[in-house]
């Protein structure tokens, strides 16, 4: 098949593209490098041993899009584009509404020019209404906390509004709990610019002395430790989950919305000794206080995934450990700046 993936330059996408050419399909990229390097593009090309067009280009950009849309022709999109990180999102919001918004909207409209009605959209776990039991399923409570949540939710109901006006239309909302590791060549990974707010970059940068220590946001939750419990699922079984949904979208019309974890909860400090015990290093942490917006639990019901995918994750935590590690030991400046 042939497949559009916009935001392939990042990091899930970097590894589902990688995915798409080993078993064989056709992808063009668009990506504006907001937050990627053309370097991640050019690894994949080595890993898969195949070139593909990339475009440097804001899926905001019609006419951009355009162009792409009469060169390929496109069976599918995927469509990772996106601004992700939440503390930022409450600051500028208008940037993330703008972006996440207008690039769904600008993209759907080209697509829909060019008769391509097959997407696979990147949702995200944000999107259930914080303190909903665990584990969460598809028909979970939704709502949000903060801007980038919201972008999620409002592209679900776009995209869900688009296919009851166009019943031809195919659209899988792929909510995606945590996704951690890389690949196991250790020549793509996870790449965030400054300090980052997430916990695994945060423990391998950690592990190899860029912070003093790791601190650890709470111990007082209602958790088997008291720290955090989250779902974290690697990357490759992520991109495995995207190449499922693929073949479910041309197999199938209408919007459905499903979950992509492990079902599996780890707490943080399960993530530290688990990372300590499998790369045989220290990572030091101290108790801090709670992060505001955090919440005890959560994890996902991937249910629906198996029963209509026929997708669940394979990869234990230990090679989620092992391969966050092995990109980071070898690249500990990212793709470099
Ligand atoms: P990422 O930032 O690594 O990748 C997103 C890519 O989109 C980047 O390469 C960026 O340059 C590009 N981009 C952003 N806006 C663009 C635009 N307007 N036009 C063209 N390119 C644009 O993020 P990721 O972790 O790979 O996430 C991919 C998608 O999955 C995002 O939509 C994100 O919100 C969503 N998601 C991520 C997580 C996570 O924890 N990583 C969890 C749930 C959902
Ligand atoms: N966390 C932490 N220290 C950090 C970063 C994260 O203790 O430096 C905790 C956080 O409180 C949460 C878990 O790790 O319980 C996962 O956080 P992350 O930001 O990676 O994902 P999210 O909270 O968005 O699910």
């Amino acid at each position: 098949m042939n497949i559009l993936v916009t935001g392939g330059a990042g990091y899930i996408g970097s590894h589902t593209c990688l995915e798409l050419l080993r078993r064989g399909h056709d992808i063009t990229v668009v990506d504006s490098l907001v937050n990627a390097q053309r370097e991640a593009v050019k690894r994949v090309q080595q890993l898969a041993g195949r070139e593909f067009p990339f475009y440097q280009a804001d899926v905001r950009d019609e006419e951009a899009l355009e162009t792409v849309f009469a060169v390929g022709r496109f069976d599918c999109v995927i469509h990772f584009a996106g601004l992700k990180a939440v503390g930022e999102s409450v600051g500028i919001p208008l940037r993330y509404y703008d972006n996440n918004l207008n690039s769904t909207i600008t993209l759907c409209r080209v697509m829909q020019r060019h008769g391509v009605k097959r997407l696979i959209f990147s949702s995200s776990a944000t999107v259930y209404k914080p303190g909903v039991p665990m584990p969460a399923d598809e028909s979970s409570e939704l709502g949000c906390t903060n801007p980038y949540g919201w972008t999620k939710f409002m592209c679900e109901q776009i995209l869900r509004d688009l296919v009851v006006a166009d019943p031809d239309w195919s659209v899988v909302l792929l909510r995606y709990f945590n996704p951690i590791g890389a690949d196991p060549s250790g020549r793509i990974g996870e790449d965030p610019t400054g300090i980052p707010n997430n916990l695994l970059p945060f423990v391998a940068q950690t592990a190899l002395g860029r912070h003093k220590e790791l601190h650890v946001f709470g111990n007082d939750y209602q958790t088997h430790d008291g720290t955090g419990v989250r779902d974290y699922i690697h990357v490759s079984d992520l991109a495995d989950g995207h190449v499922a949904a693929i073949d479910y979208a041309m197999n199938h019309t209408g919007c459905e919305a499903i979950n992509l974890g492990t079902g599996i909860g780890y707490s943080v400090l399960d993530i530290v000794h688990a990372f300590e015990r499998v790369n045989g290093v220290k990572v030091p942490y101290v108790i801090s206080p709670r992060r505001p917006g955090d919440v005890d639990a959560v994890f996902a019901s991937p249910d629906k995934a198996r029963r209509l995918l026929g997708w669940e994750a394979r990869r234990s935590l230990d090679d989620m450990c092992r391969d966050s590690w092995h990109w980071q030991s070898m690249n500990p400046q990212g793709y470099g700046r």
